[in-house]
This record gives structure tokens, sequence and C-alpha cells, in this order.
């Protein structure tokens, strides 16, 4: 073809787009990077990174509770939550800030607006016309609400990070990451919290043991769980809304949350036009090297639906360009993707449930530990963490760590490098734990549950 603009064009400057620009930048190639909103994307501006900043905030209610059975007497202290917001978005203008030199001094051009596809190698922006050899779609996804009257009066995560003033009340509709990840933080700083979702309960798809424990130290933290209930309509009186759910019950509030999923952004970028194929679902197919169904289209990340996560993101954009640039073609593995849930308590999580072990590998030892954390016994705080291993019984591998607790996430990513390396049980009996810690419980669990009790959710 004819001399292009640039070597690559992406759309997105999110977690993978932001990635793979500066990467094939590195390997010497000539890239712009279209975005129109913030550079940083969903992780930076609406997600991971202020949703942390909120937790961390959140939790000090607890701290500050949990001092005084170790003898601190603490006067009145109070919380200002305009401040902890503003707080919040001086950090993200500052990241904001970072992201965008990291682009000008790896020379990646970041053209400001909203990109589509004219054609195979073009990129319209605006008015204006730009060409490169190769395309990368890394758009990522948005809140998807469903069809309920009143729908209209709900706010999403976006708007949620950013409320003018804390509501005395709130419905959290949804059960998944979102869901349960708000419902901790407000419910921390006061709100009193009804959650409403549609399954048995909450985290569909995480380890049936991990998903008892957490809906039940929620409840024992004062949410008010809702489970398998839907909402009818959402009718606003005045400055509060009426939330009617099934059964026939209303519920008077004074904010209404989705977080009932996200939708790949795939509409309006010409892609079906050049011909990407999408899915049912709107996302872009890809094969395992992010490849679309046109040779020189590439797409990574939330946009492909596969597993939406920012290190899954990312990873999936070192593959594109040492697939593409690098002369490497790297197919990205998702097995043994660790994640966690920074609800309260949090909870992370690698490898199998007991379900997926059981139906994959058919017999499976099952290591279970619950106990008060050291620090809960002067605390006095009535919370209980929940260790869980699971173990192939013929090849002594470890399928499956599940944590529910404080700290699950650090502990977590650890164990997460035992099982990419195969870890067996054996291997972990045989590591010397760090003591006192919550962690070593994962090294000193002797007692296998009996198959009896197994088996619950398989
Ligand atoms: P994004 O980061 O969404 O980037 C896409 C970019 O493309 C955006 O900046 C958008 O403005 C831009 N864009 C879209 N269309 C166009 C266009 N036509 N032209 C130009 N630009 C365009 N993941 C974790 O791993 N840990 C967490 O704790 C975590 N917490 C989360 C909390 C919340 C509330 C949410 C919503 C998500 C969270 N995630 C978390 C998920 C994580 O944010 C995403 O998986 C990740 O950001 C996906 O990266 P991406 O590059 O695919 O897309
Ligand atoms: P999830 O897919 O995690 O959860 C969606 C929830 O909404 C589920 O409980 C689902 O129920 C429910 N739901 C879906 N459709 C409807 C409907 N029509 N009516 C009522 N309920 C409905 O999505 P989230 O929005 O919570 O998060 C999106 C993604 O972002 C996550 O899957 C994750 O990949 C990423 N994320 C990661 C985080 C982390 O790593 N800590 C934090 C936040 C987000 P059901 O289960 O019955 O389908």
């Amino acid at each position: 073809m004819t001399a292009t603009d640039f070597d690559l064009i992406t759309l997105g400057a999110g977690s993978g787009g932001g990635r793979a620009s500066r990467m094939a930048a590195q390997m010497g190639r000539k890239v712009a990077v279209v975005e129109e909103s913030r550079v940083g994307g969903t992780c930076v501006m609406r997600g991971c990174v202020p949703k942390k900043l909120l937790v961390m905030g959140a939790h000090f209610a607890e701290d500050f509770t949990d001092a005084l059975g170790f003898g601190w007497s603490i006067g009145s202290f109070g919380f200002d939550w305009a401040r902890l917001v503003a707080s919040k978005n001086v950090e993200l203008n500052r990241l904001e800030t970072v992201y965008n030199r990291i682009l000008r001094d790896n020379n990646v051009t970041l053209i400001e607006g909203r990109g589509r596809l004219a054609d195979a190698h073009t990129v319209m922006v605006g008015g204006q016309a730009l060409t490169a050899e190769t395309i990368l779609i890394a758009t990522g996804g948005r809140p998807s609400l469903p069809d309920v009257p009143g729908i209209e009066f709900a706010v999403t995560s976006n708007e949620a990070l950013d409320l003018m003033q804390l509501p005395e009340r709130m419905v959290i509709v949804g059960g998944g990451y979102i869901a349960v990840e708000f419902a901790g933080i407000f419910n921390a700083l006061g709100v009193k919290v009804t959650q409403v979702l549609r399954g048995d309960t909450v985290l569909r798809g995480f380890d049936q043991d991990v998903r008892a424990t957490l809906a039940e130290e929620m409840v024992r933290k004062g949410i008010d769980l809702r489970c398998e209930t839907v909402v009818h309509s959402i009718e606003r009186t005045g400055r509060m809304y009426s939330v009617r759910l099934s059964g026939d019950e209303t519920i008077e509030t004074d904010l209404v949350l989705y977080a009932t999923g996200r939708s790949p952004n795939s509409a309006g970028l010409g892609l079906e036009r050049v011909g990407v194929a999408l899915n049912e679902r709107g996302a872009v197919v890809v094969d395992e090297y992010s490849r679309t169904s046109v040779e020189n289209i590439w797409a990574v990340g939330d946009v492909t639906d596969r597993i939406n996560l920012t290190p899954v993101a990312i990873a999936e954009a070192m593959a594109f360009v040492n697939t593409a640039f690098g002369g490497r073609p790297t197919a990205m593995e998702y097995d043994n993707i660790p994640s966690a849930v920074f609800c309260m308590p949090p909870i992370a999580t690698v490898g199998l449930t007991e379900a997926e072990a059981r139906r994959r590998h058919g017999c499976v030892d099952v290591y279970l530990s619950r106990f008060k954390p050291m620090r809960n016994t002067l605390s006095g705080r009535d919370e209980r963490t929940m260790m869980k291993l699971i173990v192939e019984r013929t090849s002594d591998r470890v399928l499956g760590v599940h944590m529910v607790g404080p700290d699950a996430p650090e502990i977590v990513q650890g164990f997460a490098v035992a099982l990419k390396c195969g870890a067996t049980k054996a291997q972990f009996d045989a590591t010397i734990g760090i003591h006192p810690s919550a962690a070593e419980e994962f090294v000193t669990m002797r007692n296998k549950r009996p198959d009896s009790v197994a088996g619950e959710d398989a």
C-alpha cells in the first residue's frame, strides 16, 4: 500500500491502548493514539484508581472504631465527603498529567477527539483523516443499564465516584464487582444501603464459599441484601425515589445506583462497515493474538469482552505489540488470572472455583479455614476470614486459592505465582509460614474437608 501517516493508530488511550501505543513507539514505530475523553481511561479516571481511593477512605470508619480496643481514646472525629472527592480528583489530575507525559516522552502523538474508521487504514477524527498500516481498537466499555421504567433517574459508577453529597439512603442494583464494592464504600461511610440483586447471592461465578462468606459479612455490616429480587420501576417524588421491587414492595431512597454490567464500546466506530466482526454482545471478535476479522485491525481490552480487568488489557496489549511489531507471535494466556474484589472485607482469588475444579478434574480435595483475624481479638469486631484451597487429588496440584478477609488482594497475588508454576499441595506444606500472619494459614492447612460436605456448588 502507499505510505501512511503512521505505522499504528490506536483508538482509546486507556489501559490497553496506552500501553500498546507506548510499547510500539519504543520499538521505533510511528504511533498516534486517539482519545475522546481523558488519557488513562476507565481504570485511572472512572474505575480501579478512584474506587480504591474511596475504599481506603471509607475503611477509616472501621479503623477508628477498632482502635478503641487497642487502648486509643479518640475524641470526636468527622468525615467530609466533599474533601475526599476533591483529594481524589487532585490525584486523578496528577495521574492524567503523568500518563500524558509518558505518551509525549515516547513520541506517541496524542490526538484528542472521537475516532472512527472510514476504511481499514483510515481513521477520521473530526474532519481530519489519518492513515496507518495497523489499527488497534482499545475503546473499552461503558455501563449497561436494563430497560426499566424510570431508569433515567439512576446513576452509574461514573457518577457515584463524584457525588456532590452523600445520600442518607441508597439502593444499589446488581450483585457483581461494582455493586459489592460500592455497597462497601457507602455503607462504611454511614449511608443506609439496600442492595437488590436478581441472583441467589452476590458475585455469580465466584467460589460458593467465597460468595456465602461475603454475603454474610455484608449483612453483618448492615447492608440490606435483597437477593432474588428485581426492580420493576423507579419513580421520582420530589427529591426522593420510590423503587418498586418484585413482591410488590416499594423502597424510598435518595439515590439509585445501577451496577448491572458493562457493554463494549464498539458502536459508531465504523467497524461493521470495514468488515470487523462483532459478537451478539457487540464485542469485537478476535483470535488468540487479538487480531480481528480484518487483517490489519486488532483489538484489546474490554471492547473484546474477554476478561475485563486492567492487567489483562495491558497483557493483551503487550502480546499484540510483540506479535504485530516484535516478530514474536504471542498468544495471551487466560489461565490462573488472579482477581480481587475491593469490597469489605475484600476478596481475592486465583485459579478454579470448587465447582469448576470438580467439573474439569473430577476428584478434588478441599481445605477450608475460617478464623477470627488477630486484630479482631482486641478490636472485638465480629468479622471472620475465610481461606480455601482446592487441590487435584490425583496430581496434588493446587487448582484454586480463595480468600475473603483483610489484605486478601495483597496475599493472593503471591500465591498466583505459585499456581502459575504448577505448585502442589506438598510444596505449599513444605513452605514455612510467616508468623503471626493470616497468610501463613495457606501453608498450614492440613485437614481436608470431608467429601460428604463438599460439592454444594458442584
Ligand atoms: P478503557 O480503560 O476503558 O479505555 C478506553 C478508552 O477509549 C477510554 O479512555 C475512552 O474514552 C476511549 N474511547 C472510547 N471510544 C473512543 C473513540 N471512538 N475514539 C477515541 N477514544 C475512545 N479492573 C481491575 O483490574 N481492577 C479494579 O479494581 C477495577 N475496578 C474497576 C472499577 C470500576 C468502577 C470500573 C468501571 C472498572 C474497573 N475495572 C477494574 C475494570 C478496568 O477499569 C477495565 O478492565 C480497564 O480499564 C479496561 O481497559 P481498556 O483499555 O480496555 O479500556
Ligand atoms: P458484573 O458483570 O460483575 O456484575 C453485573 C451484575 O448485574 C450481576 O450481578 C448481574 O446479575 C446483574 N445484572 C445484569 N443484568 C441485569 C439486569 N438486566 N437486571 C438486574 N441485574 C442485572 O458487572 P459490573 O458492572 O459489576 O462490573 C463490570 C466489570 O468490570 C466486571 O465484570 C469486572 O470485569 C470489572 N470490574 C473489576 C473490578 C475489580 O477487579 N475489582 C471492580 C469493578 C469492575 P447476574 O449475575 O445474575 O447476571
